[in-house]
């Protein structure tokens, strides 16, 4: 690791990827590779946990595709100096914002989305201007093997490394010094990366998780609202960091809410013996889930087989803040479904716990509307749609509070990975 590091330090002082044409050619020589590897990159995570080429393209690599055009459209621009208006105690002078990259970044990523969550920050880091080594989750093993493969073939290591591993090897990068560290996954592993952080004073971006409420306020457009919800509640298995975690409704929707998601759910894209049926991603993961069940709540779903990690799409009915399935992220294919007598008293329970990652609001009152997005405070969130809010890169992605510090996508990507220097000439 510290040869590595040490390499990559070397590289950074070179100067070579401040030149703003290595940038956009290191980013196009990416896309090239995602490109030409796509049939290898989707039998890798198929074999993981059995999602579809459909589904891999539409949620991973096409978001890479956008972010990279992105970039290279903008990247001059971005990483221009800015002229701003000099003060009266200053003048004559003029005065002027320099964009630079930090230096070596670390960025680590979660398993669930692992290209996307692996790759967009890494998309970002090099259009700054940066070194990156790559740690990828280790559970989707193939696709950990496949992203390794790929870049340290055809990258210099000394610019772009993808180093695999779990624990022992994420401590191992955790006791160097970084300039930057970025890290999706858990909170808990969230509070240990700060902590190695807070030794160098290394600038970190946690992107981390929580229990996102999807709140609905009355019956108008309810049957394509709950179309929207089950669609991003079940989408890669529930296992989505800002699926809807719950549902708070008045308790006159709950019944036909239940009927409309039950419909739903039957459709053929859900049906577990679907060969696109994505899989929990192990065994663990299936006993948590099955332990969070309370089969005297279960409405509609609730199988699962530990074997092959199939997860039936699940709706739990009569559900209180007080269950087991309130008291962690789910992160997987169970939906409760908790009701209210009025919005207050829901909007007073969020506020008790961690601020969301997301909050999604199904209202046509555009009162109610302002009302949450004013109350509430989360990471991200959208009206009338679920977990869209994401492919929107003119807006920062990112948690508050407990789920996360600092935000990316687009340009912010770009801020993420820079550090902005204050010029003032005589
Ligand atoms: P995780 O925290 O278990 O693992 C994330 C990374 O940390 C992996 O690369 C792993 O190897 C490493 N790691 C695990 N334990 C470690 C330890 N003790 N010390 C050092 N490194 C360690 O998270 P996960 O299971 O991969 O992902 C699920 C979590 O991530 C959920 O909470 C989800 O909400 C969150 N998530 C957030 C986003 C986001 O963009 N905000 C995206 C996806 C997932």
């Amino acid at each position: 690791m510290k040869t590595l590091i040490q390499s990559q330090r070397d590289f950074f002082n070179s100067n070579q990827t401040k030149s703003i044409d290595f940038r956009i050619a290191q980013l196009l020589k990416l896309r090239k590779l995602l490109q030409a590897n796509e049939q290898i990159l989707n039998e890798a995570i198929y074999a993981d946990f059995q999602k579809s080429a459909f589904d891999t393209y539409t949620n991973e690599l096409s978001i890479l595709y956008a972010e990279i055009d992105e970039s290279v459209r903008k990247i001059k621009n971005w990483a221009s100096r800015k002229r701003v208006t000099t003060n009266l105690v200053n003048l004559p002078a003029k005065s002027y914002i320099v964009p630079e990259p930090l230096g070596v970044c670390l960025i680590i990523g979660a398993w669930n989305y692992p290209y996307q969550l692996s790759f967009g920050p890494a998309i970002a880091a090099i259009a700054a201007g940066n070194t990156v080594v790559l740690k990828p989750s280790e559970l989707p093993i193939r696709t950990s093997q496949v992203m390794a493969k790929m870049i340290n073939e055809n990258f210099d290591p000394a610019f772009f490394k993808v180093v695999e591993g779990s624990i022992p090897e994420t401590n191992a990068l955790l006791a160097e010094r970084f300039d930057k560290i970025f890290f999706t996954g858990s909170v808990a592993v969230g509070k240990i990366v700060y902590q190695a952080a807070a030794k160098y004073l290394t600038p970190v971006t946690l992107e981390l998780g929580g229990k996102s409420p999807a709140i609905i306020t009355d019956a108008a457009n309810l049957k394509l609202h709950v179309k929207r919800i089950i669609w991003a509640k079940f989408i890669n298995a529930g296992q989505t960091c800002i699926a809807p975690d719950y549902i708070l409704l008045p308790k006159s929707l709950e019944q036909e809410f239940l009927t409309l998601a039950k419909a739903e759910i039957a459709q053929e894209h859900f049906a577990v013996a679907n060969d696109n049926y994505v899989q929990i991603i192990n065994t663990k993961n299936v006993q948590r889930l099955a332990n969070l069940l309370d089969p005297a709540k279960v409405y509609c779903g609730g199988g699962f087989n530990e074997q092959t990690r199939v997860f039936e799409p699940t709706i739990m009915q009569q559900v209180s803040f007080d269950d087991k399935i309130m008291q962690e992220e789910i992160f997987g294919p169970i939906l409760p479904v908790i009701t209210y007598e009025n919005l207050d008293e829901a909007i007073s329970e969020i506020k008790k716990r961690e601020k969301p990652l997301s909050c999604y609001v199904f209202t046509s009152s555009t009162t109610l509307k302002n009302k949450i997005i004013n109350e509430l405070s989360f990471g991200s969130g959208a009206i009338n749609e679920c977990i869209m809010q994401i492919t929107n890169s003119n807006m920062p992605f990112g948690g508050v509070g407990e789920s996360g510090i600092g935000a990316y996508h687009g340009e912010f990507g770009f801020k993420t990975f820079s550090h902005f220097k204050s010029m003032l000439e005589k």
